[in-house]
């Protein structure tokens, strides 16, 4: 199914992210923890994938395993930097050829390693030139790409990464995901300068479940997103007790699950990171206003 015709249904959705293995021997543990994930039976189920190509091959295994095991409606990541045209062309023909109807276009993160190559003759720099040439192709591909409420890092002000988001939705993109936002104020502040600059199609604010102490530091560092004091003063009483930090975690994650459907926003996703536990604590805290007509 396309991913965008949930998003446009008139139901609420939840959609659970994971990522690959980074080796072959890790494979059957991240395969037995996305499998616990899709038991849920989320919306849909995303899977990443690695900058540079590194893990790139497993994303299309786990999201095939997942799609034919479970039937749950999957998004395969794909990224294009520092890729040769020839090994995007032929992951998505690997897509089309597993029945994945649903491909997040991104660009990648430029690693310290990759902005130190020689960039000259990489085929692609942006990921609106992923998107051209998926929609240029043949595969009738719902297409997902990311976007920032707080400004992706190399754009020098806002207005400047809306206007390349526009250029990238208007390319062909169906939805955005948003990078991860703890708080939604910002996520709905975004929203609007989206509308006002012409941006209409489906935005999913991207929720982020902090379990653990350790992740907050990553979490901002990666993200650069805003977190919010409440949230601090919980990772100060709790971050060392890993029981009770999971649990507030799971819990102010389904906070701003209800704050964001309280506020019209029907379609959420969550980087559920290859945690069942977590995944599953989110689910059934909101799991009875699944599926109802919003
Ligand atoms: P782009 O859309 O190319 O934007 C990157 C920057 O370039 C922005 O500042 C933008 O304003 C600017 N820009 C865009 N177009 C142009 C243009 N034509 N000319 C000049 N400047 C331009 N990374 C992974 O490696 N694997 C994943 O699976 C993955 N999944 C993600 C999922 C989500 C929801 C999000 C939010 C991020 C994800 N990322 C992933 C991280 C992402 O790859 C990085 O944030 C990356 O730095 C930017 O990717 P992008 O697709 O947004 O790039």
């Amino acid at each position: 199914m396309k991913i965008i015709n949930i998003l446009n249904s008139a139901k609420f959705s939840l959609s659970f992210e994971v990522f690959p293995p980074k080796k072959e021997t890790s494979y059957e543990s991240v395969k037995n923890a996305t499998e616990a994930i899709a038991e849920l039976s989320p919306s849909f189920m995303s899977v990443t994938y690695g900058a540079g190509g590194g893990v790139s091959q497993y994303t299309l295994q786990i999201a095939k395993n997942l799609k034919e095991k479970f039937n749950i409606p999957m998004l395969a990541h794909l990224t294009c930097v520092s890729s040769s045209r020839e090994t995007v062309k032929a992951r998505i023909e690997e897509m089309k050829a597993a029945g994945i109807q649903n491909v997040m276009a991104l660009r990648g993160d430029l690693t310290p390693e990759l902005m130190a190559s020689n960039r000259e003759h990489w085929d692609y720099r942006h990921a609106v030139e992923s998107v051209r040439e998926l929609k240029a192709g043949d595969g009738d591909f719902c297409i997902g790409a990311a976007c920032y409420p707080e400004v992706h890092p190399e754009s020098s002000t806002q207005r400047e990464d809306i206007q390349f988001l526009k250029e990238k939705v208007d390319a062909g993109v169906d939805f955005l995901t948003t990078q991860m936002v703890f708080f939604f104020f910002l996520f709905f502040n975004f929203l609007y300068k989206l509308r006002e600059a012409g941006v209409l199609c489906p935005v999913i604010p991207g929720i982020m479940p902090i379990t653990n102490a350790n992740q907050v530091e990553r979490a901002i560092k990666l993200s650069g997103s805003f977190m919010p004091q409440r949230f601090k003063s919980l990772v100060d009483k709790f971050g060392s007790d890993a029981e009770a930090m999971k649990q507030a975690g799971i819990i102010y994650a389904s906070d701003q699950i209800i704050d964001l459907y309280a506020n019209g926003i029907k379609n959420i996703h969550v980087y559920s990171m290859n945690k069942p536990d977590v995944a599953e604590g989110i689910f059934r805290n909101v799991s009875a206003m699944l599926g109802k007509v919003f």
